[in-house]
């Protein structure tokens, strides 16, 4: 998707598709790169939405260049097929978005732009003091929470919808068919995803 593409975005809370949360984050980051003047092209960086179950909310995939180092300025000139800043991507986790407020969400950008910035400047990118010190500086979190997949999921046993997600084990877990479903008054049933492969 080139700029050029992006029509006006939809608001975080309207989100619905893919597309849709590509458009708005990346309508985000080009705000955001202002506002903290952030040293970033976001011209080279791709986009995907990822709905693997994974524990991060966010993350920037960048090649690796074994000569590259955090503070140490790379000549893409002589780094990059092209000569220019090589393509980065910005892999956002759907599930995660489903979670996250939109302040929390905008501030997950912020730390993957750092992330971008670092990459774009040094060919490589870490959670060291400088990435701190930036982090700090953008008002972005040092760490993306973890986002994790619930242990346990309840579903209705007439629709099959899901009802509730847990974190650990509860009385809700131990004894499903005790609880009545809001939407069908059935039972529920709890299944594990991690044992699900
Ligand atoms: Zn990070
Ligand atoms: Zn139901």
């Amino acid at each position: 998707m080139a700029l050029d593409d992006i029509d006006v975005p939809v608001a975080y809370d309207a989100v619905e598709t893919h597309d849709e949360l590509i458009r708005w984050s990346r309508a985000y980051c080009a705000r955001a790169v202002e506002q903290y003047e952030f040293a970033v092209d976001l011209e080279p960086v791709e986009w995907e939405v990822s709905t693997r179950a994974k524990r991060r909310a966010a993350a920037v995939k960048t090649p690796q260049f074994d000569d590259a180092a955090v503070g140490e300025r790379l000549d893409w000139a002589s780094h990059s097929p092209s000569g220019q800043t090589p393509p980065c991507t910005m892999s956002l986790s759907w599930r995660a978005f489903e979670s996250f407020e939109r302040s929390e969400w905008a501030a997950t950008l912020r730390h993957e732009l750092v992330h971008v910035e670092q990459f774009q400047a040094y060919g490589a990118t870490d959670h060291g003091q400088a990435f701190k010190r930036r982090a700090d500086a953008v008002d972005a979190p040092f760490r993306v929470r973890r986002f994790t997949d619930p242990k346990y999921v309840l579903t209705c046993t007439d629709c099959g919808d899901d009802v509730a997600y847990r974190y650990r084990e509860c009385k809700l877990v131990r004894q499903p068919t005790a609880y009545r479903s809001s939407c069908c008054e059935a039972t529920l049933s709890c299944i594990q995803p991690a044992d699900e492969t």
